[in-house]
């Protein structure tokens, strides 16, 4: 079966803060005021009926609205349910959190149950705190700064997500540097992008251009200095995708079906952009996971991400950009198959760094054969100590020489010149 994954929001879009660019607090539309937990019985049934799944990986993505609102008697009750439910499965946590209500209660779980933490920060303070404020208009990044002290005592592993929307669209090295003046090894760039509701961009939304040049800036430095240190997930899934041949991030894939949202009251939708009660799948306790998967709707939902195929017609970074995330497309609420908002910026960021992303992947190819062949020559020297092969077979490392050739040098160490 195809694997998916789960995005879990067991309270909802509720939060302790109030970024000037949150799409999901707007979900009261769709959840109502009141305070929205999920209760045992739902984490409970959630978490059998997706552990019952014959999967090599199960993996929980815990985010929100803000998911540290639950308290960590939750989580600890949710890691008892999966061992009851799938003790002997493969099971990855992760906490998306804006890091504001961390002390070291969590720190504990967090490290103790192997927790990837992606913590939210948008650069240095006086660009941090532009948009993400608490209810009281107070900016936070001082709070998150200490939390990022707080999970390397505990020895978490994070990495740090930034939004880049109008607070930090023109200061790409301001932000990149001070996070790896910080020392963070693991970065994420996502676009802030929506509409304002009269038409036209929101006020904090970036355009394409913006998005592409912004991207281009930090590719440079990147690749100058490190490119072999720092990790930026657009580009690690640029080089898996070149490397692989096939996506790891939903964006660059031709369909739109990789994971589930599970909200707090156990309804299920395909996508965090699509959570509106004409996509609901389901409910976890009413329907199993595979049922949700087969339907109709969620095959036509996967189908919106190649809807676009006509309009990007035979451009020359299909095989990367594959159309781009529905959610930036003008028609996103219909079918999905106009332009992307995004693609000049995508054009603009792929034309910049193509040929760099194409030796960074040849040199990766070059890396990984050489360590196989390593592998397997270190394999045949032993049988060729203990007498179980001989020099004139050809070579299995994929060489296309014969044994004593290929291994040469390894064999002349070997003999001391015998
Ligand atoms: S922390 Fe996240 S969920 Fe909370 S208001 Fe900010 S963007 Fe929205
Ligand atoms: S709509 Fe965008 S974010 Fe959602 S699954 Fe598709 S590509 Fe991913
Ligand atoms: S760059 Fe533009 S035209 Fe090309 S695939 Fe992406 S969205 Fe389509």
């Amino acid at each position: 079966m195809r694997e998916f994954s789960l995005l879990i929001k067991p309270a909802s879009f509720d939060c302790n803060l109030r970024c000037a660019y949150c799409f999901y607090l707007k979900k009261e539309e769709v959840f109502g005021n009141s305070i929205h937990r999920m209760s045992d019985e739902v984490l409970e049934k959630m978490v059998s009926s997706f552990l019952d799944i014959e999967m090599s990986n199960h993996s929980f993505a815990w985010q929100g609205g803000e998911p540290s609102v639950m308290g960590v008697d939750f989580y600890q009750r949710a890691i008892t349910m999966m061992k009851k439910h799938g003790d002997e499965k493969n099971v990855a946590n992760a906490l998306q959190t804006n890091g504001t209500l961390l002390n070291d209660d969590w720190g504990k779980l967090l490290r103790d149950f192997n927790f990837l933490v992606g913590l939210s920060m948008d650069g240095p303070a006086e660009l941090h705190d532009l948009y993400r404020k608490d209810a009281g208009g107070k900016g936070t990044h001082k709070k998150v700064y200490n939390t990022i002290k707080l999970l390397r005592r505990h020895r978490v592993e994070f990495n740090i997500l930034t939004l880049v929307s109008q607070a930090n669209i023109k200061h790409p090295l301001e932000v990149y540097r001070y996070l790896k003046k910080l020392g963070i090894k693991y970065h994420q760039y996502i676009e802030c992008f929506e509409t304002a509701p009269g038409g036209g961009l929101a006020p904090f939304a970036v355009s394409g251009v913006e998005w592409g040049k912004f991207m281009c800036r930090i590719f440079d430095e990147w690749y100058k200095g490190d490119r072999y240190d720092i990790s930026v997930r657009l580009f690690d899934s640029i080089l898996h995708q070149l490397v692989e041949k096939r996506s790891n991030v939903c964006n660059m894939g031709r369909d739109c079906r990789q994971y589930l949202v599970v909200e707090y009251n156990g309804d299920v939708f395909p996508c965090d952009f699509f959570v509106e009660p004409r996509f609901k799948l389901g409910n976890v306790m009413e329907n199993s996971f595979q049922e949700m998967i087969d339907s109709d709707l969620y095959k036509e939902f996967g189908k919106r991400k190649t809807a676009t195929d006509e309009v990007c017609g035979d451009c020359q970074w299909i095989d990367l950009c594959a159309g781009c995330c529905p959610k930036n497309r003008p028609d996103r609420a219909q079918d999905a198959k106009t332009l992307s908002e995004l693609c000049a910026g995508w054009k603009m960021f792929y034309s910049h760094t193509y040929d760099r992303f194409k030796e960074l992947a040849k040199e990766i190819r070059f890396r990984r054969e050489t360590e196989q062949r390593v592998q397997v020559h270190r394999q045949l020297l032993r049988m060729f100590q203990q007498g179980n092969i001989g020099l004139e077979a050809p070579c299995p490392c994929g060489s296309g020489l014969l044994l004593k050739q290929c291994m040469a040098p390894e064999l002349n160490q070997l003999l001391g010149g015998r």
